[in-house]
């Protein structure tokens, strides 16, 4: 029988990419107006998630400029008309993704990778997969990374390109055993992506769920996070069954995947409040869905016999969430691995979750706003709506804590003030492609 050689989305430093046109920083005499002159917004909203696990009724969303100033009741209200009556909608932060590859598509010759474009064209596909990744709901997004992202991010954050709020890894650590270097060669790795703009670390600890040992030894994972601990610096784990452990003993700050860890490594984690990111289904769906475009790219299987077995690993998936949602205290955050084929799909992975894993729906949500947040140590900027915060804010059709599958359904999208989807009216949407 051929084995599945699956790591868990290996592909980096696809070096086309790096010949991305660098984007000047902000001219420092380019300030945002004070905030008296900041324009006043007020939503109406009949239900509100407020991302930590509350449900409000009947009330009036106050933001000025960036941000929320207050939340208020029918009864305190002391705001004129609405500027954005979602009342028949259901209103909540927008979602966090603490894993995406912002910067993988398939190519112009229709493979996973970049293969056939020119670096202009790779350029415009990774501002597109930010694009629909916002218009799907997530407003912030963890990369895992890519020098791709730097850029990305910067003209992001400058307003010069709708997207998400990028956080990234810039390169990824990958696990080599002894080939990785000495723990000081490895401090050195973190500290240059530090210089590079990382705003996190991520590490490579393990192969895949088929052969899932470690690729680092625990002193060089406890010389990776350590360092990046003393930069200031959040670690994301790439782990499997043993480097679970090892990735939490070392102090590293949030698992990936995680699978095949035992209940005493899972509690371990919640001992240390570590974070878990599994994934219960969108990665692996669309690998299937896409298999041709995947097939014999590296790290993927070589025959299309090979995503046979594929299918058969996403039982073990829905197990490990369901044998991690019963260890007290374990923080499970919302991360869908969102690769080629996936960007602006990522909600799939709520369905997932909800549907084939037994989470309870709020709990979902809440994975992707208040925890997530605290996940990438932004609880004071993002991931509730509450004065103080950013104003990200989204409405969908439906009641996703009654039917999931209204997450699908995305009307209307605030990020940091600024309103970027409003379908909330019946409008015919300007692009195609974006609403499943
Ligand atoms: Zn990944």
């Amino acid at each position: 029988m051929q084995s599945v050689k699956i790591i868990l989305c290996v592909l980096t430093g696809v070096a086309v990419y790096s010949l991305m046109p660098r984007i000047p920083a902000q001219k420092p005499d380019q300030k945002p107006p004070p905030p008296t002159t900041r324009k006043r917004v007020v939503i109406a909203a009949s239900t509100v998630l407020d991302g930590r696990g509350r449900v409000l009724h009947d009330v009036r969303i106050v933001i000025e400029g960036s941000k929320i100033v207050a939340v208020e009741t029918k009864a305190d209200s002391r705001t004129g008309p609405a500027d954005y009556d979602l009342r028949a909608l259901t209103v909540l932060p927008g979602w966090i993704d603490a894993h995406v590859h912002i910067a993988w598509s398939f190519g112009k010759d229709g493979k996973n990778g970049s293969g056939g474009w020119t670096p202009e064209e790779a350029a415009y596909q990774t501002a597109s997969n930010a694009w629909v990744t916002l218009m799907a709901g997530f407003t912030t997004v963890q990369s895992v990374g890519n020098t791709a992202d730097v850029p990305l991010r910067d003209a992001i954050a400058q307003g010069k390109l709708p997207g998400p709020r990028i956080l990234t890894a810039v390169e990824p650590l990958m696990g080599r055993g002894e080939q990785t270097g000495t723990p000081e060669e490895i401090r050195a790795f973190v500290r240059k992506q530090k210089a590079a703009g990382a705003d996190l670390i991520k590490i490579f600890a393990a192969g895949g769920p088929s052969r899932p040992a470690m690729t680092l030894s625990q002193e060089q994972l406890n010389a990776a996070c350590d360092e990046a601990k003393k930069q200031g610096l959040r670690t994301l784990v790439h782990a499997y069954k043993v480097a679970v452990r090892a990735a939490t003993q070392a102090g590293c700050t949030e698992i990936e995947h995680g699978v095949l860890a035992t209940d005493d490594d899972l509690k371990l984690m919640a001992a240390k409040g570590a974070f878990l990111d599994p994934q219960a289904g969108l990665v692996w769906e669309n690998y299937l869905l896409n298999k041709e475009k995947f097939v014999g790219t590296p790290g993927y299987p070589t025959s299309l016999e090979g995503f046979a077995g594929m299918e058969k690993l996403i039982p073990m998936y829905h197990e490990f969430i369901q044998r991690a949602l019963r260890i007290p205290g374990l923080k499970i955050v919302f991360g869908t691995d969102a690769l080629a084929g996936s960007h602006g799909r990522n909600a799939e992975e709520f369905i997932d979750r909800v549907r084939d894993c037994g989470v309870d729906p709020m709990t979902a949500m809440v994975s992707a706003n208040s925890l997530g947040a605290e996940a990438l140590g932004l609880s004071n900027q993002i991931g509730a709506i509450a004065p103080g915060l950013q104003a990200d804010i989204i409405a969908l059709e439906g009641d996703p804590l009654k039917d999931i599958t209204a997450v699908r359904r995305v009307v209307f999208v605030m990020k940091g003030g600024v309103v970027y989807k409003n379908l909330a009216r019946g409008a015919i949407p300007a692009y195609a492609g974006v609403r499943p």
